[in-house]
């Protein structure tokens, strides 16, 4: 996978669109960290990508946490004393607090204001809340809503269920020459939000796309969690095979207009790490490097002291950067093709480094080899893609003594990657330098 492959198809018309127009059918669906919504999510996505779903059993330790019991919904609503429903699951499920219990029962107007939340700030944006690991009902509205609400006794019915089910994840495993792989990990358990989880998905889903058409040296591996605990729960499967993993990537609220923001790997300067940085540097776009905290996505769990796997998270706006964070007004218009595609491309660009990286050994060390006579330089464009082609040589026989690695050099040289890894098959197909051992 090199970077003029990941250039073509990253820039390929109409991909943005594509991404944006599947965040679109996963819109509607009211998923969680268990239940047939992320299922139902996982099996879409599988039509565009080899995707195998995997079930751990309601109950099953993984390490400190339990699987939890599997919740699934059918409808929700408050209703008024004249039956009237003041609030309805069925214009949008952040009406009701994920995982809430089942519950059907009249209370007054009272009683049912304990069980609201709003955002007074934002008074027509209804709040995702959520009651994960412990047992409890609510539902969440626009300001404007609870303030239309009068006194009286209300229908309160919330048709849920809590079961011994599963918890499901998705896992698209693409080969390469080696088994070292690099993953790339997304949270699919947020119920109608696009920034912050819809987005992820839908890069993923066709950052795979894209290389399971690529030639690659590397393996790649996605996986589609719900957040936290999905991610403990793969890394409790895949424990004895985790050290394959030379390289990975949290994708997370992906689609918004704003700069990419990278917040670096527990290790800080891993390979993932100066590649990403590597990348948007040479983009000329604006972007922001951030220090790993053990806050945020599942890099927290990737990057637990147990396992300190080199993976970073890649996002636009952070999670709470953004006034739309967790509200209904995190919705399609939030995302757009154009900042989909944006993603897609770095993150393509960012993959090709490290698939493309390698130390090389020059065979000619006793001073330059003369590469005039060999004619190296005849590819090349114009006079000025000539010269930097030639200075891109240069650097990658005098650096390639089996020390350095072709993104050191890259870095040393203040030249894209893309040209240096050109160069290095250049000198390899006129046997001026060969894989270091
Ligand atoms: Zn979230």
């Amino acid at each position: 996978m090199n970077a003029a492959d990941a250039r073509r198809a990253a820039t390929e018309a109409g991909i943005g669109e594509s991404m944006h127009r599947l965040a679109e059918e996963l819109y509607p669906i009211c998923r969680s960290i268990t239940g047939d919504g992320l299922r139902q999510t996982l099996r879409r996505v599988g039509e565009e990508v080899p995707l195998e779903i995997r079930e751990i059993p309601t109950g099953t330790r993984v390490f400190d946490w339990t699987i939890p019991r599997e919740w699934n919904i059918s409808d929700a609503y408050v209703a008024d004393a004249s039956g009237r429903r003041v609030i309805d699951f069925r214009s949008s499920n952040l009406h009701v607090v994920n995982y809430s219990v089942p519950v059907h029962t009249r209370v007054t107007l009272e009683e049912l204001r304990s069980r609201l939340t709003a955002v007074p700030e934002r008074p027509d944006w209804i709040p995702y809340r959520t009651s994960y690991y412990r047992e409890d009902w609510g539902f969440c509205l626009s300001q404007a809503a609870l303030d239309r609400l009068e006194d009286g006794e209300y229908e309160v019915c919330i048709d849920s269920t809590l079961t011994d089910g599963s918890l499901s994840y998705g896992e698209v495993f693409l080969p390469g020459e080696t088994q070292d792989e690099v993953l790339i990990s997304t949270h699919a358990c947020h119920p109608s939000l696009c920034n912050d989880n819809l987005s992820g998905v839908a890069v993923a889903t066709f950052l795979a796309r894209t290389i399971a058409s690529l030639p690659r040296r590397l393996s790649y591996r996605f996986v589609f969690v719900p957040g936290t605990i999905g991610a403990i729960a793969w890394l409790h499967a895949n424990q004895a095979t985790v050290s394959r993993i030379k390289h990975g990537l949290v994708l997370a609220c992906v689609g918004d207009p704003g700069r990419v923001t990278y917040k670096r790997s527990r290790k800080g300067d891993a390979e993932i790490d100066r590649a990403v940085a590597h990348v948007l540097r040479e983009s000329g776009d604006d972007y922001e490097l951030l220090d790993f905290s053990p806050l945020g996505y599942d890099e927290r769990q990737y990057g637990s002291p147990g396992f300190d796997l080199p993976v970073g998270c890649f996002m636009r706006t952070p999670p709470g950067r953004f006034p739309e964070y967790h509200t209904s007004a995190d919705d399609l218009d939030l995302v757009t093709a154009g900042s989909l595609a944006d993603s897609l491309g770095k993150l393509l660009a960012t993959l090709s480094v490290v698939d493309g990286n390698g130390v090389y050994v020059n065979l000619n060390p006793l001073c330059e080899p003369q590469l005039g006579r060999r004619a190296l330089l005849r590819a090349a464009g114009g006079r000025k893609e000539a010269r930097a082609s030639e200075e891109a040589l240069l650097w990658v026989l005098n650096l390639s003594d089996s020390r350095h690695t072709l993104l050191d050099i890259a870095e040393r040289s203040g030249l894209e990657f893309g040209s240096i890894r050109a160069a290095a098959d250049t000198l390899i197909e006129h046997d001026l330098l060969q894989a270091a051992e």
